[in-house]
């Protein structure tokens, strides 16, 4: 289909479609030796059940708004890499316990509700800063996520059925989460175990007792109340996200879908609404100028939630030109490469109207960056009027090797970028909307530092990543207890 397309608002995506991407140079371009075999793949996956629906893609729209406008806090979280071996109950369950346990500690911080994001579900494709890497003296393609290729030696090729079994493990994760959080994993009535027994500081040892001790008596009076008519304390919402990087995958669960009824109609398309027959004669109404309101749109019902990454967010180039026709909720990575003229450019060229939390800026430009370049960026935007979602993340500009070459990032950097973020949006007049994190619930050593006090040489003890390093358990929720008290302090 070509020409002049119409999203939801009205907006035109001249010459959009899901397939336009394909005539733009594109970075980090994926070349398969059996074309064929794309094929197949491909098609298969066209007609597949979407794993999302537009529902609940303007649920989250209209909750992003609500960040956007300062009314609520955005929690996002999960793997750098997420594996198809990710897709067990133990992996699952123990990420969603320790985003409810953040996304509680947070509200108590903000005061406010938290939007959760998983970084899962999809989180299966993974930008390269080389397509090759040396392993034991010898040059082999990069390990690109499991969507593309293996992590063992032996698996490098790109293997075009992968495509496949991503859609199946990502349908697996999110039936399974959906499963737990309708049978009452996230139920408030039940204790949380909160672990505290490992901060050895006494002082941060007291903090943390006094919040979480602050959140149970909360939730106590709540139940005792009987403040839970609504069953809000039975489950909670949490929503899927990842990076749309691999857009062959993208384009075929980019689907044209009626939008739901939970989408507000911008007052534009109200007037279009217009009676066909005259109220005052009866005859009918010929003015041409009354156009019928959109009733679909493009959705891509892979997850609620793409992000555009920092290698591949080139205004006029494939990944873009893909981003702008979708409906769902979208972010851009920001980071210190990303000019004042690009950042501008890309919000007019994604989001033209102008929607309130259409698009989350992710901003990661390392602890000693954050102070001279995120200042601008937010003058830059508000000069343009759009009002996003200002996002940390304060994982990705903080990436050190140790002496021996493990890749790891220290807890004190990540803090130190997340405050500044927080401090400098507050002196600007500006809010930070939210938090973009690498984390896994297991009890891994990829970071340094936390109260556990994990130093260079501890992290050999469950280095797990398959690519960029995670906060453990402990370390996530400690994060989200100091961000949480300097919101309130
Ligand atoms: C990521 O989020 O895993 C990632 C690759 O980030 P960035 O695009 O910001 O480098
Ligand atoms: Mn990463």
């Amino acid at each position: 289909m070509n020409g002049e397309q119409t999203r939801s608002n009205g907006m035109s995506t001249t010459n959009w479609e899901p397939s336009s991407w394909r005539s733009r140079p594109i970075k980090q371009p994926v070349h398969y030796e059996d074309q064929a075999a794309v094929d197949k793949s491909l098609a298969k996956l066209q007609h597949l059940p979407p794993i999302v629906t537009p529902t609940e893609i303007w649920k989250l729209r209209r909750s992003l708004e609500d960040v956007a406008l300062g009314k609520a806090f955005l929690l996002q979280g999960g793997d750098c890499a997420e594996l198809f071996d990710y897709c067990n109950d133990e992996a699952i369950d123990s990420k969603i316990k320790l985003l409810l346990q953040m996304s509680l500690v947070l509200i108590w911080g903000g005061n406010k509700p938290v939007v959760r994001l998983a970084r899962m579900a999809g989180q299966y494709a993974k930008p390269r800063s080389s397509p090759m890497e040396t392993v034991n003296g010898k040059q082999i393609p990069s390990f690109r996520g499991d969507i593309l290729n293996g992590y063992d030696i032996e698996h490098r090729d790109l293997d075009p059925e992968r495509l496949v079994q991503a859609y199946f493990h990502s349908a697996a994760t999110l039936n399974y989460v959906r499963a737990q959080l309708s049978s009452g994993i996230a139920d408030l009535h039940k204790p949380l175990d909160w672990g505290l027994g490992h901060v050895q500081d006494p002082e941060m040892q007291k903090k943390y007792t006094t919040i979480v001790e602050s959140i149970s008596e909360s939730l106590r009076f709540m139940r005792t109340i009987g403040a839970d008519t609504a069953g809000q304390l039975q489950t909670v919402d949490l929503y899927t996200s990842h990076e749309g990087l691999l857009l062959a995958y993208e384009e075929s669960l980019t689907r044209k879908l009626k939008h739901p009824s939970n989408r507000n109609v911008p007052p534009t398309m109200k007037a279009a609404k217009a009676p066909k027959v005259s109220p005052l004669t009866g005859g009918a109404l010929t003015n041409n100028s009354i156009q019928e309101p959109e009733t679909t749109g493009y959705y891509n019902t892979s997850a609620h939630f793409l992000w555009v990454g920092d290698r591949t967010r080139q205004p006029d180039h494939a990944h873009i030109e893909y981003f702008r026709g979708i409906e769902n909720p979208i972010g851009i990575k920001v980071g210190p490469t990303t000019s004042v003229e690009d950042l501008t450019q890309l919000l007019d060229i994604v989001n033209p109207r102008k929607e309130v939390g259409k698009v989350t800026l992710i901003t990661r430009y390392g602890e000693g960056k954050v102070n001279e370049l995120l200042p601008k960026h937010i003058e830059a935007v508000r000069k343009t009027g759009h009002v996003v979602v200002w996002q940390c993340d304060p994982m990705h500009g903080n990436t050190r090797s140790t002496t021996t070459g493990v890749k790891t990032r220290s807890f004190a950097s990540i803090f130190s970028e997340l405050s500044s973020a927080l401090r400098i949006h507050k002196e600007t007049g500006s809010f930070l909307g939210g938090v973009h994190l690498e984390l896994t619930g297991d009890a891994v050593t990829e970071c340094t530092g936390g109260s556990q006090g994990l130093q260079d040489e501890d992290l050999g003890e469950r280095y797990e990543t398959f690519c960029d390093p995670r906060l453990n358990e402990k370390q996530a929720l400690e994060l989200a207890f100091l961000v949480a008290g300097s919101q309130r302090g």
